[in-house]
């Protein structure tokens, strides 16, 4: 794919050299999007008068040497995180017109540090998906093969950095959003612990599993953008204040001699599992080894449990999200309805696509008087028990090694007929979300087929460092 950059720190390098500029980079970028965005649909809006206007700035800043520490990096963005002035649409209808008051602090303290965004990515709607064909904007092609999915929800985040649109991207995962996509897309994708980064001014799904993370080629790179967007946000009261490492410190931090657990289901599971994803895996329990490390196999009883739960908890919660977009304060208002509940009813018949439709009748049914003890609470209990099982195994593991996904990306309409075939692609990857630890995906190998097959590992909540540092050594 004649990838030009991979690191930021050769752009920045280049830049210093005068070998190139933030207005080339831009201007390249605009090529790429110009020639391939059609028919990979990775971006739904691209800034390019705003990203050149940037970009000019931004040389100007360097040349008189107070640039900041993102001087050069091309950034998209997840049609989900709001930017003051642009649209938002979370791919859906129901948004499509909606235009942000404010930007995400996410988004914000990276811009503050001079990062050029050039363009709003196409997502599931409500990054409800594993395949980006949920969103209402068509579905996102995966540049490794054009006929199979980039993965989801954040499919057009990982695209546009793997067709070479951008040069980073900002997601969210909830269950796998940034993961997936970056395993079918061969890159790194970083969910950080839940509460490290604010949620402030992103679009909620699922409130106690969302988190904003990134989507890169390398694992130095997502250590930078973290070091940047995460800590405390007094705009969002879920955000931790624990102290964030600088990228200094997270790329100085050494991970040697670890104890790394496997799960002893995720063997159950081979059967389901692709030959090549499980040779991966091997291989990769085999590079742990041969770096010295220790490689222990536990119980994680649960994991057949995890999509169940995820789904349950995440529709219940989405169902509650979702009830502000009713034609009224937010949201596509339809012009047929004549009264209040035709509004309400009309507006939303219209404003949703179906599986955000499906999410929201289950979330209700499952919190509604009579299932509630029988699935919620359920659910709520199983989270629990999740979460303690997880931290049992972070008492003698440093780091959980899994795939990231079954299978290498499947064919775009394989999975559409059958939703528990494509809720259960999220197997391996919920349960980071569920307990709320921290969590990365990285290139691990490519099949025969040429297509990317990743590797995921967790890590205890706030030990992203830790994780980063073992995850670059692979
Ligand atoms: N595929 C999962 C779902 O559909 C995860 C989505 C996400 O992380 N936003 O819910």
């Amino acid at each position: 794919m004649g990838l030009r950059y991979t690191e930021l720190a050769h752009i920045q390098a280049d830049i210093k050299q005068g070998k190139t500029s933030c207005e080339a980079l831009v201007l390249h970028y605009l090529a790429q999007i110009s020639a391939k965005n059609a028919e990979i649909n990775a971006f739904l809006e691209v800034y390019t008068d705003e990203a050149l206007a940037q970009a000019k700035l931004i040389d100007a800043k360097i040349a008189a040497g107070t640039a900041g520490s993102l001087a050069g990096l091309v950034l998209g963005i997840k049609d989900l995180f709001l930017y003051k002035g642009h649209v938002c649409s979370a791919g859906s209808k129901m948004l499509e017109h909606f235009v942000a008051m404010h930007t995400s602090t996410a988004l914000q303290r990276l811009l503050d540090q001079d990062a050029i965004v050039i363009g709003r990515q196409n997502c599931d709607e409500f990054a409800m998906g594993s395949s980006n064909e949920n969103s209402a904007f068509g579905t996102v092609r995966n540049p490794y093969d054009t006929q199979r999915v980039a993965g989801g929800s954040s499919g057009g985040s990982a695209a546009a950095v793997a067709a070479d649109f951008c040069f980073a991207s900002i997601a969210t995962d909830t269950g796998g959003s940034i993961r997936q996509p970056a395993a079918f897309c061969g890159l790194v994708g970083l969910k950080p612990t839940y509460g490290r980064v604010s949620r402030y001014g992103v679009v909620a799904y699922a409130s106690s599993l969302d988190q904003v993370g990134t989507i890169t080629h390398t694992v130095q790179d997502a250590a930078l953008l973290f070091s940047i967007m995460a800590g405390k946000d007094p705009l969002d009261a879920t955000t931790a204040t624990h102290a964030v490492p600088t990228a200094t410190q997270i790329n100085a931090t050494q991970a040697s001699r670890q104890t790394i657990a496997v799960l002893a289901q995720v063997a159950d599971q081979k059967q389901a599992i692709h030959p090549e994803v499980w040779q991966a895996y091997e291989q990769t329990i085999e590079k742990l080894k041969a770096q010295n490390h220790t490689i222990i196999t536990v119980d994680f009883d649960y994991l057949k449990y995890a999509v169940a739960t995820y789904y349950l908890l995440t529709t219940a919660e989405s169902s509650s999200n979702l009830a502000r977009y009713s034609g009224v304060l937010f949201g596509h208002r339809s012009p047929h309805a004549q009264t209040l509940s035709q509004t309400y009813l009309q507006s939303r018949t219209e404003g949703f696509g179906a599986e955000v439709k499906r999410r929201i009748m289950l979330g209700n049914y499952v919190l509604s008087a009579d299932y509630y003890q029988a699935y919620y609470t359920k659910a709520q209990q199983v989270r629990r028990l999740i979460h303690d099982q997880i931290n049992q195994i972070f008492a003698q593991a440093h780091c959980i090694l899994m795939p990231v996904t079954p299978t290498p990306a499947f064919e775009i309409g394989q999975k559409t007929k059958d939703p528990i075939q494509m809720y259960l692609e999220d197997i391996f990857t919920v349960t980071a979300n569920l307990a709320g630890v921290a969590a990365i995906a990285f290139p691990a190998k490519k099949s025969a087929q040429n297509l990317p097959i990743g590797m995921q590992l967790l890590a205890p909540a706030f030990a992203e460092a830790q994780m980063i540092a073992l995850a670059k050594q692979l």
